[in-house]
Parts: structure tokens; C-alpha cells; sequence
């Protein structure tokens, strides 16, 4: 996302910055890379021939002339955004301005019947294109985002996940097949922290996103605003760390005391006697444990209260770890009840390193449920505009 870097395009420089909002007009884009008014002319007047960028007019402008506002045009592409949840899948196209044109929830749970997903994620995405006169090869880049860790080398879920049937399966390579361009999946974890990124100023990165659900997941924002992926993509998988050295519960993944098995929403309802099977309705259980916390049930207080206190402690060695400007809380839990925010809070600034809790803010994610989307549509529009000089405007994109 720098503005000005040396080894692109004039063409793709201005595009960068129109699509990221920072140039409106002609005027605004040689201010901002210093190119000569006649040079960013020519290249904008060619990128409004091919329909890569567009131009709004504006009915009411300085002295009565018409202003006229630069954008993306439908010649840059489009990305579709699938973003898969255990019960509501979400299927959307964005721009290259990382801005959402339309999505659609479609209501289906992901177990047992992937191929049934799948079918409906395609024929959503179908019907959304040609509400908006578009067509295949107008999708540029796909992206997926999933409940799961990923198997980067492999494009798949990894096993164990609460994805269950869906080993193996290649999603990536599917959609990347079906629509004849590149997909990228990633774990949702990181694509909420790219989406909370959108939400703050860039000196407030690096951002840690926590998402404290049925599972319990991280995402890292690098302070240039990347995601932290790590070597094989399995950074921030952080639901089977050992943080209470007497917990005994038994994770899902075989060992004793992972933290997911006693500090998540799933593991508190499973405390308070709440059905929390995953293969049948699993928004009956979440449901069940609201209406306890509204009626300030003491046992689900309580539940509530110890789980947070848990999670504080693994946030705090999360900031000596990393040292965040920022730490966004989302999911479930923070959803539940603000006892659980204020928890966290506290235990953080009484154990991390002082000088890494002097200037860090912590707060509830404001994107709730579209935190993924948003990341999603923003890492697509990265891809798009990475990848621009060689699709289709190589006429006037290369040197
Ligand atoms: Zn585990």
C-alpha cells in the first residue's frame, strides 16, 4: 500500500491512489506523485477509454462548474468474497476499491454436506454478478476465507478443524477454476485482523485482532498493514495454548488444557450444561446462554467471568509477545456481555510489560460479523491492483 513506490507504472501508481481514496482529480494526482499535469492526463484519459477508471460528476461545484470525482471503473475487475461460517456463508463481490458492491447470506450449515455449500456458494455468486451486468471474466481474484487453520502449501482446511468433512477438499482450487482466476484462501481470524486494520489510522498498527467465539483465534497486523502469516500460515492459532497449568479439559484436538476447551463460548456453554452440538443447529446453544447473562444468571456470570479472566492472561502474553498499538476484541463473547471486555482489560494492564500497555487501546471490534468480509474485499482490491499491469490493460499499464 505505499503510494509512491519506484518499481510500478505511472497508470498503476494513480490507479493505487484513486482506488485507495486519495486522489480525486486530475489536479490532486500530480500533486501527490509530482508528475507533470500532462503526463497524469494522458494516463487518466486512457484508463477512462478502458473503463478502468470512471469519473462521477458531481452536479455542484466550485463556481458552478460541474466537479467531476475520479474512481474505479468496471474495467479494473472485481473480486468475489466467500466468506464460509459455520451457519450463515456469505457471498459478496468488492472492487478495487476494496468497496462492497452487493452480498448475499446464504442459510446453510457447513457440516455435514460441503458439496451442498459449495453448489449454493456458486450459484450466489452467480446471481450476483448478473444483477450487476457482469460476467465471469469480470472476476479478477477470489477469495475465501475460512473457520479454519489453512494448509498454505496445500490450499486446504487443516485437519481437526471444526470444518469436519471438509479435509481435503480444495477450495481454493475450485473457485479458482470456476472462475477462471486466481483464489486465495486464508484463515478468518487474519482476514477480521485486516478488516479491524481498515478501521484505524496507520500509527495505530501494529493491531492484534482477537476472536473470542465458539473458537479462539488471532489474526496480527504488521505495522505496513500486512497480515502476519508466519512460516506455513499458522500464525495466531492460538486456541491450544496452555495458559492454566491445571486446567483439564479435553480440546477437540486430543490434548488436555488447551485453552479453547475451557475459555470459549463453546467451552462455558458446555460448563453450564448447554447443548453445544456442533453438528445440529449451533445458534440454539449460543441462544440458550444469552438468555442466561440477560436474566444475570449467577452461574453463567460466573462462567462468563472466569473464562474472561483466562483470556486476559493469554492477551497479555500476546502483548509482551508482540508489542500491538492496538488490540481489537470480536466474537461472541465480547458480544455477551461487557463484564467480559473489562476483564480482559484489566488483566492485561496489570500483567503485560508496562511500557507495551502505556499506549495500547483496546476495544470491542466495530465491524461485528462483516470484520471478515471487510478484510476480505481489502485483500482482494491488493491482489487486483498488484496484479492489474498484466490483466487485460497491458496496453497502456507496461512501459
Ligand atoms: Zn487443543
Amino acid at each position: 500500500m505505499s503510494e509512491l513506490s519506484t518499481d510500478r507504472s505511472p497508470a498503476n501508481t494513480i490507479l493505487r491512489l484513486v482506488a485507495e481514496g486519495k486522489v480525486t482529480s486530475r489536479a490532486q494526482a500530480a500533486r501527490v506523485t509530482g508528475m507533470a499535469r500532462s503526463t497524469i492526463g494522458l494516463h487518466v484519459d486512457q484508463m477512462l477509454r478502458d473503463e478502468v477508471l470512471a469519473e462521477l460528476e458531481e452536479s455542484q461545484g466550485a463556481r458552478g462548474r460541474p466537479a467531476r470525482e475520479l474512481t474505479v471503473g468496471r474495467g479494473a475487475g472485481y473480486v468475489v468474497d466467500v466468506i464460509f461460517d459455520r451457519t450463515n456463508t456469505c457471498v459478496a463481490i468488492s472492487d478495487a476499491s476494496a468497496a462492497v458492491v452487493d452480498s448475499r447470506t446464504i442459510d446453510i450449515l457447513l457440516n455435514p454436506d460441503p458439496k451442498a455449500v459449495i453448489g449454493k456458494v456458486l450459484d450466489a455468486a452467480a446471481d450476483l454478478l448478473s444483477g450487476h451486468g457482469l460476467v465471469l471474466s469480470d472476476v479478477r481474484q477470489v477469495i475465501a476465507s475460512v473457520p479454519a487453520p489453512v494448509d498454505f502449501h496445500e490450499g486446504v482446511t487443516a485437519h481437526r478443524s471444526i470444518m469436519a468433512g471438509w479435509e481435503g477438499i480444495q477450495i481454493a482450487k475450485i473457485l479458482s477454476e470456476h472462475f477462471g482466476a486466481p483464489a486465495l484462501m486464508d484463515n478468518d481470524a487474519n482476514l477480521m485482523a485486516l478488516g479491524a486494520a481498515t478501521t484505524v489510522h496507520r500509527d495505530e498498527l501494529p493491531l492484534l485482532h482477537l476472536q473470542l467465539s465458539t473458537g479462539i483465534g488471532a489474526g496480527l497486523i504488521t505495522a505496513d498493514a500486512k497480515i502476519h502469516r508466519g512460516a506455513d500460515g499458522s500464525a495466531g492459532d492460538i486456541g491450544h495454548l496452555r495458559i492454566d497449568s491445571r486446567a483439564q479439559a479435553r480440546c477437540q484436538c486430543g490434548k488436555v488444557g488447551c485453552i479453547g476447551a475451557y475459555a470459549s463460548l463453546h467451552a462455558v456453554m458446555s460448563q453450564l450444561g448447554i447443548e453445544t452440538d456442533s453438528v445440529t443447529d449451533p445458534r440454539a446453544g449460543r441462544e440458550a446462554l444469552t438468555q442466561l447473562v440477560r436474566k444475570a444468571d449467577p452461574a453463567a456470570l460466573a462462567a462468563l467471568r472466569d473464562a474472561a479472566g483466562h483470556l486476559g492472561q493469554l492477551t497479555a502474553i500476546l502483548v509482551d509477545m508482540f508489542n500491538p498499538r492496538t488490540i481489537v476484541l470480536g466474537g461472541g463473547m465480547i458480544e455477551l456481555s461487557d463484564d467480559v471486555l473489562s476483564t480482559i482489560r484489566g488483566v492485561v494492564y496489570q500483567e503485560a510489560l508496562s511500557i507495551a500497555t502505556r499506549r495500547l487501546v483496546i476495544s470491542p471490534s466495530r465491524l461485528g460479523n462483516k470484520a471478515a468480509l471487510v478484510g476480505a474485499a481489502r485483500l482482494g482490491a491488493d491482489e487486483l491492483l498488484d496484479m492489474s499491469p498484466q490483466v487485460g490493460q497491458a496496453r497502456y499499464l507496461a512501459e
